[in-house]
């Protein structure tokens, strides 16, 4: 069956996958959604017994019906290889009751390595799908994590150059060491005086100027963006809901449709959409339940329907969900609203002039296999510390809000369903919050110091993204005003 993807604000219909990847977002402004969710062609148990790239495979070409076998095969291979370093890839690890899904084995050690070491290469096939002879210019702006994991992920891919601008005092020491440090001839990492959203807005700028744009068609460049709504990010997400089911079921801890529950550390509501597509495609998924930090925004909106983003930003130690616009929530929205363009156009309009919307009741009651969840911090630095007390298992502050989160949800309803909990960074990437939960005295110590503690007390040994980072040189130095970025760009480009 051949599937095609479509505008949720109605602009565009019937765009096969590679130039819907390649797009990134629609012309209306919408995000691109698969014309129907396809099910599985497989029973769970001949999926248990595949490998990650094998099920990576199975999953994906039914929803990127325009590539071929071989090209898909390609792609995969590509990116579930060595630069993951376990060969399970996303690993199962069972600690007090529930199962942590890691999903930090890659390149950068957080979750967003599963979609992005894939992306550059569905994006550079795509590419060559529809005849563009252009190289591909990533843009992207960041607050800390996306940047170094796209980095990670087009460095040195032919075809394609990258371009990161964060804020230069706006993230930590150890997501600047990591960006600066970034290998690749292809690669440009510069800083802005500013802060995250002059940076997210020159870059906006930069995609929407029409001449630059021609200027650079004709020097053989285009922009593309590796931004979460892509849904060349969100597809390759669904396989490794599957791929923990799979590995519950060879393992013998459930039966062949036995239902699971997941819990998802939430910021910009892509990786728990992934699980819904899971669910929808026949994962026999019961509770999905998204966990927030203390900005709630999603907890209030499974509460009672309405997303109000008017509210205090916190900033909080899992700065990764520090969202108050979940882009990829929209996908949700146009299907609860039965797949209405114009209402979902009409709710996107109104979080834009007032930040708000209330959805229907009937749009409500579709939502009954969501559970909203939330943790503050507190809460989440205490189950950092219980669970290590109590197992010797240390997970990060993404993961351990999501922990939390489950934590109070088990106390509510006493649900004995078996629980997959996606651990979505590795504790290393933020050693200081996470050592500071077990023990305030580790506070004192620096961060490399703190890095080398945390592999005595969790008995885990550093990984390799840290190690390349204490001694790598700088490599990018550049820093500059926000008016100058298109120049940078040029300079970089040398056009
Ligand atoms: C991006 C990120 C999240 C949030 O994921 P979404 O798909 O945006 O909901 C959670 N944890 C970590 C560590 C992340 O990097």
């Amino acid at each position: 069956m051949s599937i095609t993807y479509k505008s949720t604000r109605g602009g565009e219909q019937n765009v096969p996958a590679s130039l819907a990847i390649l797009k990134g977002l629609a012309q209306d402004g919408g995000l691109f959604v698969p014309d129907t969710i396809p099910a599985f062609d497989k029973s769970l148990k001949e999926y248990a017994a595949m490998d990650y790239k094998q099920l990576a495979y199975e999953i994906m070409k039914l929803y990127f019906t325009d590539f071929t076998k071989e090209e898909l095969e390609n792609c995969i291979n590509r990116a579930y290889d060595t630069k993951f370093d376990t060969e399970e890839i996303a690993p199962l690890v069972e600690a007090d009751g529930a199962y942590y899904l890691e999903l930090f084995h890659g390149a950068t050690i957080a979750f967003k390595d599963m979609a992005l070491s894939i992306l550059p290469h569905l994006m550079t096939t795509s590419a060559k799908k529809n005849g563009t002879k252009n190289e591909i210019v990533i843009l992207t702006a960041t607050s800390g994590d996306t940047g170094k994991a796209a980095l990670a992920g087009f460095a040195d891919v032919e075809g394609t150059r990258i371009v990161v601008f964060y804020p230069k005092n706006g993230v930590s020491p150890v997501q600047e060491r990591q960006m600066v440090t970034q290998k690749g001839e292809n690669t440009c990492v510069i800083g802005i005086h500013g802060n995250f959203d002059d940076a997210q807005t020159g870059v906006k700028n930069i995609f929407a100027d029409k001449e630059l744009a021609a200027y650079l068609e004709e020097k053989g460049f285009q922009f593309s963006s590796a931004n979460s709504i892509n849904i060349g990010r969100l597809i390759p997400q669904v396989v490794y809901y599957v791929y923990a089911y799979a590995t519950l079921l060879k393992e013998g801890k459930i039966a062949e449709n036995d239902t699971i529950n997941v819990v998802v550390p939430t910021g910009n509501f892509g990786n728990i959409l992934a699980a819904f597509y899971a669910k929808n495609m026949g994962l026999p998924i019961g509770k999905l339940i998204c966990a927030s930090n203390e900005n709630k925004v999603l907890y209030d909106f499974f509460q009672d329907g309405c997303y109000d983003k008017n509210r205090e930003f916190i900033l909080t130690s899992s700065p990764s969900m520090d969202i108050l616009i979940s882009s990829n929530l929209e996908r949700l929205i146009y299907w609860l609203a039965g797949n209405d363009a114009a209402s979902n156009q009409a709710y996107m309009e109104q979080l834009k002039s007032a930040g708000k919307y209330e959805i229907t009741p009937e749009m409500k009651d579709k939502l009954k296999d969501f559970v909203g969840g939330f943790a503050s911090e507190t809460e989440t630095a205490t189950k950092i510390k219980d669970l290590y007390d109590k197992t010797g298992y240390v997970i990060d502050t993404h993961t351990g809000v999501a922990a939390a989160a489950f934590g109070k949800y088990l106390e509510n309803t006493k649900d004995t369903t078996p629980t997959v909990i996606a651990s979505t960074a590795s504790p290393f990437k933020f050693a200081r919050s996470v050592m500071n939960a077990i023990d305030t005295k580790y506070d004192a110590m620096s961060d490399f110091e703190l890095i080398d503690e945390l592999s005595k007390v969790g008995n885990v040994s550093i990984p390799n993204a840290i190690e390349e980072i204490r001694n790598a040189p700088v490599r990018h130095k550049t820093v500059c005003e926000k008016e100058d970025m298109v120049a940078e760009i040029k300079k970089f480009l040398q056009v």
